[in-house]
């Protein structure tokens, strides 16, 4: 057997420090970068470690028992994240996901949601805040999240049928106790809890259609996503991405499906309900359509730094500045400085140039910077 070798370069210790403008000016919660798309959300990784090894985001093979995760001092503090969380509210930023790695595996979690869901918007609304996880945990701590202040979570799932389930997260982790971790999200009121689903051609897409069966009628609602390149580790290609316009062909074949509206502006996934009434689902094509011309999200490494782009090869080292003992008022017109500058459309120029830009580019893992 030839042994699969993956060069994976440690782009968490590429950093540049942020530049803080001569004159400070304050925050007006209307920032526009260079394509002028808002600031609006924000996504905080709370720790790079996790209890699974999806094969698509850290296979075992290069996250191993000698991986070199993060140590507890690289980690932003609780009072840390809080005060980044303040000053991109300033910003304009109205919704927070917490993610990783897992982050229900971050020590005291509800310590840090407490925290955050005391803020409210620029404009005074309360914040939205919600949590990606693999839902391992979320049985037990469905009830603790809530009481916390969560106002909802996405649970990952990609497979209801146990042997691919297992073969998916490779820890060999039952796909009931995910089940169980959502339905208990949904007593406590974590709702509507949304799924989301990767979907690798010939891994799990024989799932697509008994996933939208056992979830059409059901409060969650179903998100199927294409496979992305992210990160280098994946040994990503083309050809296992199922399109998500083979997605709802096969489910519409069984259950006639049509579109429907989106949300708000910048919202990542197209929705689509069933005719007969019975609920919707929602693709997400971060490949095949790219939607970088909306996207007002900006993403915070477990050790603080800003990424403007989930395919961002370096980020600004936020914590260098808050441990330098930098004002708000400075920090917030760093950010502005940032953003304003901020021209990412990866996804977009990866559809003129899908191979070979996927392959060209260098970029941080999805487990560190989060999802
Ligand atoms: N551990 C949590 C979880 O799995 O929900 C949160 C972090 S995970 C990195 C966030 C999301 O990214 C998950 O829904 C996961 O399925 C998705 N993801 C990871 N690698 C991906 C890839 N290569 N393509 C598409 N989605 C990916
Ligand atoms: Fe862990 Fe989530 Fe990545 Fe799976 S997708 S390995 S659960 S961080
Ligand atoms: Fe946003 Fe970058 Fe994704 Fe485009 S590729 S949608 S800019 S995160």
């Amino acid at each position: 057997m030839t042994e699969r070798f993956i060069p994976v370069a440690d782009l968490r210790y590429l950093q540049a420090v942020p530049h803080i403008p001569k004159t400070l000016t304050p925050a007006t919660g209307l920032l526009s970068d260079q394509l002028a798309r808002p600031l609006r959300d924000l996504r905080i990784s709370v720790t790079d470690r996790c209890n699974f090894r999806c094969v698509y985001c850290m296979p075992k093979e290069v996250f191993d028992k000698d991986y070199q995760f993060l140590p507890q001092s690289s980690l932003l503090s609780f009072e840390e994240i809080t005060r980044v969380a303040k000053i991109f509210i300033a910003h304009g930023v109205e919704k927070i996901r917490l993610t990783g790695g897992e982050p229900l595996l971050r020590k005291h979690i509800e310590k840090l949601i407490e925290m955050l869901a005391s803020l409210t918007t620029h404009n005074g609304k309360p914040l939205d805040l919600t949590m990606t996880t693999n839902g391992s945990l979320l049985t037990k701590k469905a009830q603790s999240l809530k009481d916390a202040g969560l106002g909802r979570v996405t649970v990952s799932l990609d497979s209801l049928d146990d042997a691919t389930f297992k073969r998916m997260n490779d820890v060999d982790f039952p796909v009931s106790d995910v089940l169980d971790g959502i339905e208990a999200a949904h007593r406590v009121g974590l709702g509507p809890v949304k799924v989301n689903m990767v979907v690798k051609h010939g891994v799990n897409d024989q799932e697509i259609v008994p996933m939208a069966r056992y979830f059409k009628g059901s409060p969650a609602i179903l998100r199927f996503i294409e496979y992305m390149d992210v990160g280098a580790s994946n040994g990503w290609k083309m050809d296992e991405v199922i399109p998500s316009a083979e997605v709802v062909r096969r489910i519409s074949e069984q259950t006639p499906l049509e579109e429907v509206e989106p949300n708000y502006t910048g919202e990542t996934a197209e929705r689509w309900r069933y005719v007969d009434g019975s609920g919707e689902i929602g693709v997400i094509s971060s490949v095949t359509q790219a939607f970088c011309s909306d996207c007002n999200r900006a993403r915070l490494s477990t050790e603080g730094k800003l990424f403007t782009c989930l395919f961002a090869t370096g980020g600004h080292d936020l914590r260098a500045l808050l441990r330098a003992g930098h004002s708000d008022e400075e920090i917030i017109a760093a950010v502005a400085h940032l953003w304003s500058q901020r021209d990412d459309r990866y996804s977009e120029l990866r559809t003129i140039n899908t191979d070979g830009l996927a392959r060209a580019v260098r970029k941080v893992e999805m487990s560190y910077i989060g999802g």
